[in-house]
């Protein structure tokens, strides 16, 4: 549980948890805004947490510029702000909980190697030791895995064929991302994820740890994603709106309700952020949310950068 916040039994604690590889953009202020106003329309909590845990890949300043962008589109987190790199010992816990159950193994297949595959087990017979530091594989099982999503209809992934068994720890040491989340929304309680639909394929792979380490499954809602012209997902390199820039910070959040299928007033486009975060309290509608894994993000946010 974040500090600030002890003891407090809240039924529905939803979060936002961007990883500060750069500014704020239109994906992932969808993902701020959904997560915030389902928690507020539930009167719920909504938790900040940086995921900074892949360092190669963080940019200095970006979680300051997130946060500061977050207070200009008036979404206020509840709590103090986690930080995953706070975090190592518990994610070395629960690596030495698996470990004990016997659910890991040492790993030298290269990303190239499996190429996007699912990793057959090859290193699972190997028993490799510690002569150098491997990535460590969690065993995955042949059970199908059913994600009943509050917007998209049902997932079924059979992580065993699927998947594989996939990577805990990275052989540069790193906790992998997997791990960290689920053991993070364990410790912050959170009872809500709503998050993009790009992270749906991944989300089986979530439940099946929070199950090996005897964790709470939360509920989970997936967005759709707003690509460009041609499908691909809108990213810090393309569609980067700089949120603390911008004089226009209405109109992103009006897009981004209208993206959402909310059907915001016209005529908020000439109110204050306030008005706008405050018509979507009172407004928010999950159901209303298109089920559809990707839709094409409004012309303005394609053209920049
Ligand atoms: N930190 C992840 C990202 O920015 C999202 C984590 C999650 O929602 O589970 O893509």
């Amino acid at each position: 549980m974040s500090r600030g916040l002890d003891n407090l039994k809240q039924q529905y604690i939803g979060r936002f948890a961007p990883s500060p590889t750069g500014s704020l953009h239109f994906g992932s202020i969808l993902a701020a805004l959904a997560s915030y106003l389902d928690a507020k329309r539930n009167n719920g909590l909504w938790l900040l947490r940086i995921d900074d845990l892949d360092t190669p890949r963080l940019e200095p300043g970006a979680d300051a510029r997130i946060l500061a962008g977050l207070e200009k589109l008036g979404m206020q987190w509840d709590g103090d702000v986690l930080y995953q790199s706070q975090r190592h010992e518990a994610y070395s816990d629960a690596i030495n909980q698996l470990k004990s159950k016997e659910l890991l193994y040492n790993c030298h297949c290269t990303r190239k190697l499996v190429a996007g595959k699912p990793y057959s087990g090859t290193c699972s017979q190997l028993s490799l030791g510690t002569e150098r530091q491997y990535a460590v594989r969690v065993k995955t099982e042949a059970e199908p895995c059913i994600l009943h999503d509050l917007i998209q209809p049902d997932f079924k992934q059979n992580l065993n064929k699927d998947v594989g068994d996939f990577i805990v720890k990275r052989s540069d040491g790193l906790y992998a991302y997997h791990l960290a989340v689920v053991l993070d929304d364990a410790y912050q309680q959170i009872s809500h994820i709503i998050r993009g639909a790009d992270l749906m394929d991944s989300t089986p792979r979530q439940i099946y740890l929070q199950k090996m380490l005897g964790l709470k499954t939360p509920l989970y809602a997936h967005f759709p994603v707003a690509t460009d012209l041609y499908g691909a997902k809108i990213s810090k390199q393309f569609g980067a709106i700089d949120v603390l820039s911008t004089n226009q910070p209405t109109a992103i959040l009006f897009n981004a309700l209208n993206f959402l299928n909310q059907k915001p007033d016209s005529n908020l486009l000439g109110a204050t952020v306030d008005d706008v975060i405050q018509w979507g309290r009172e407004n928010w509608i999950l159901s209303n949310v298109p089920k559809l894994p990707a839709i094409i993000a409004p012309e303005e946010f394609l053209s920049q950068k």
